[in-house]
């Protein structure tokens, strides 16, 4: 059983100057203290304080953090004082000790309301010194190992509890180990039968997949080794309780979930891991979507990783994560890597974490506690994202939410004229998924509306619903939009007149009744801009010098509609690897069903196309707007082989302002690689920007765009 000198031995691995004595001192304070008291176990009381202490030299916590640990419960549970604690043990023990008394007992309330007001004292505790509720975490862990001497009542409030506000809040931490066991231990409560199906699914799933595990391994590690790079490589296995959440939030089976096998690479520099996704990428084919750069941009709890999913052999899907050993430490010890035991300073917690500023925000405009422990219950809820306007109304949303969504749900009206978003400040694209404690700016145009597209990238009905019957209106009047301003263009190119001076008359020639007919009809392709030209010489308003006659050159006929992005009252879409961004040269194709598809002047389709002068359509960009929406340009760079370089090339990108979609090595000899990455930007000189200060790297020869 564990004891004191037990204790003291696993703080003396990570600490070696730790004070033997005064941890002692407080073991044997806090043992007289508790002496004839017993835990529902029979074990004596003791036994869980020590316990608790234990738990956090695993993150290797300093002294102060471990004597509060031991001495948790006795100002409420002993006869023991906190003037008492004070004289012996100092100011700082003694606030912190304070700290977790103020709490109280979570555990032994069952009513709402009481349950709500400490919570609250929680959130207030842990503003002043964050290590009150790491220990308070520890406190829950052991109570949850030794749940079952409760009776089953409590351990279905306790076990609820922990899955509403400890495990939430150990992942607001970082602190990802103590979060799963948490959850684990309370999923074993809550639905045992569920927990143990999923257990033997996985047991079933890795007897009979070892052997593709063990070569996907080796494969890796294969290839890695090429590189010589430095690794270690490890399978990762889920955990039931995540499996489950991820079933009921996608309503899927255990069958369909096909990414239960992850591998995480640790690698000694970040570096390394741009070198390794290059590599993994080149090999294996990356399912889009899925690349995630936490280095470069990381997570509200400062979790740095590269994650991205591969189809592996036999198509099976296969996460990895990539990331340094430091950021491997801060991804399980969370705060507590922070609040290291030499770190003695201790700095104004709510600049750590803007998240607790939010709560205590909420806190100090009043709001009863009850209200209180509604709303930040649920925004400690896994299931749900919520972000904040910049006036810091909440706003919940389910996980898997974007921009489009928040716009919607803030009013049906700023989702109607949203055409851009900043999530805490930047510029972001619309297709983006949320984040807990995102704070999301929509940008709006008065004269925009959602283009079909969204639909598909909303999540939420009311969004769906909006955008689709929007879209229904919108179409009836997208071709005659188009085909007013092509006649429109025409007359000024071809003719003197201002107006066609009998509208009637001219829709006659074309066998229509009606001008909204006329637009529809041009807009859909189905007039030609020669035969207007034809039916102009009729009317007599045709220039004289042109002939309607002669060869029509759409490539330089005069006919140029702007384009910005989508939002439009036509429908665009840019053909599939077009990659052109706001400023290149542009032509449209018009398709009566699809609406315009948008091709780079670049592109060999260009002669192709332009013969066919019924489809054709010159287009050029609307960029006096502000443009917030990125566009994916791909640019392939040639660069030594040489430590630091890609770090380099990723630092330059990142200062520009611009996102890493994808990166892709293409070759690599032993001094020179080959990288393709993708790069999101808003517009041309903006990614000549970015072009050039990848340029200027000394390690880098060559930096190409590619279009096509
Ligand atoms: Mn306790």
């Amino acid at each position: 059983m564990l004891n004191e000198n037990l204790l003291i031995d696993s703080i003396t691995k990570y600490n070696p100057a730790t004070n033997k004595d005064l941890i002692n001192r407080a073991f044997v304070i806090a043992e007289i203290a508790h002496q004839n008291q017993k835990r529902r176990s029979g074990d004596p009381y003791i036994s869980h304080p020590l316990e608790v202490a234990k738990i956090l030299t695993e993150y290797r916590l300093d002294d102060a953090t471990i004597i509060t640990a031991l001495l948790h419960d006795t100002i409420e549970d002993t006869k023991l004082t906190l003037k008492e604690v004070r004289g012996e043990f100092g100011e700082e023990i003694a606030s912190l000790v304070d700290g977790l008394t103020k709490i109280g007992k979570l555990d032994l309330f069952t009513k709402e309301a009481e349950q709500a007001e400490n919570f609250r004292k929680l959130i207030l505790a842990m503003s002043n010194d964050v290590r009150v509720l790491i220990v308070k975490l520890a406190d829950r862990l052991h109570n949850m190992r030794t749940i079952n001497f409760l009776p089953e009542e409590k351990q279905q409030i306790i076990a609820k509890e922990t899955i509403e506000v400890y495990a939430p809040l150990s992942g607001r931490l970082g602190i990802h180990s103590l979060k799963e066991e948490l959850e684990e231990l309370a999923f074993d409560v809550i639905n045992p039968k569920a927990r143990k199906i999923i257990l033997e699914k996985l047991l079933s799933i890795s007897s009979d997949s070892g052997e593709l595990i063990d070569s996907i391994k080796a494969d890796l590690s294969k290839e890695i080794k090429k590189n010589k790079i430095n690794f270690t490589v490890e399978g990762r296995e889920k955990k039931p309780f995540s499996i489950w959440r991820k079933m009921n939030r996608k309503s899927i089976s255990l069958e369909q979930l096909s990414d239960i096998y992850g591998f995480r690479i640790i690698v000694n520099s970040i570096d390394d891991c741009y070198r390794i996704i290059g590599i993994v990428h080149q090999k294996w084919n990356a399912i889009p979507g899925r690349f995630k750069d936490y280095i470069s941009t990381p997570k509200i709890n400062d979790y740095q990783s590269i994650h991205t999913t591969i189809l592996g052999p036999d198509n099976n899907r296969i996460e990895l994560q990539i990331r340094t050993s430091s950021m491997n430490d801060l991804a399980e010890r969370g705060v507590a890597a922070h609040r290291n035991y030499k770190d003695k300073s201790i700095e104004n917690e709510r600049q750590n974490y803007p998240w607790l500023d939010d709560l205590l925000e909420m806190l100090e405009q009043g709001e009863s506690s009850q209200d209180f422990f509604e709303s930040t219950k649920l925004e400690l809820f896994q299931d749900q994202v919520f972000c904040f306007t910049p006036k810091g109304r909440i706003i919940a949303l389910p996980i898997g939410a974007t921009p489009i969504d928040f716009a919607f749900e803030v009013h049906t009206d700023v989702g109607m004229k949203c055409i851009g978003c900043r999530v805490n400040g930047l510029n972001s694209p619309l297709y983006a998924e949320l984040d807990n404690g995102d704070e999301i700016e929509i940008i709006t145009d008065d004269k925009s509306l959602p283009p079909m597209a969204w639909e598909k990238i909303a999540l939420t009905g009311k969004a769906k619903i909006a955008i689709r019957r929007i879209n229904k209106e919108k179409i009836k009047n997208q071709y005659s939009e188009l085909g007013k301003q092509i006649l429109d263009k025409l007359l000024k190119s071809s003719t003197d007149a201002k107006k066609i001076p009998n509208m009637k008359d001219f829709c006659k020639k074309f066998g229509l009744k009606s001008s909204a007919d006329l637009y529809s009809k041009i807009g859909r392709g189905e007039i030609t801009p020669e035969s207007i030209r034809k039916a102009f010489l009729k009317m007599k308003i045709i220039k004289a010098n042109d002939d309607p006659n002669s060869a029509f050159d759409p490539t330089i006929n005069a006919v140029s509609i702007p384009v910005r992005g989508f939002d439009k009252n036509i429908p665009f879409k840019f053909a599939d690897n077009s990659r052109v961004v706001p400023g290149d040269k542009i032509f449209g194709v018009i398709d009566g069903e699809e609406g315009i598809t948008i091709y780079s002047k670049q592109s060999k389709n260009l002669v192709k196309y332009s013969e066919n002068a019924a489809s054709f359509i010159d287009l050029t960009w609307d960029i006096e707007n502000n443009l917030t929406e990125r566009y994916i340009a791909r640019v392939m760079i040639d660069c030594k082989n040489e430590v630091g370089a890609l770090a380099k090339i990723t630092r330059a990108i990142g200062l520009s302002n611009a996102n890493i979609e994808n990166l892709k090595l293409v070759s690599r000899s032993r001094d020179f690689y080959k990288l393709d990455i993708d790069i999101g930007v808003f517009h041309l000189s903006h990614l000549n920007l970015v072009i050039s200060s990848i340029r200027k790297i000394a390690v880098v020869h060559r930096v190409i765009r590619i279009m096509e």
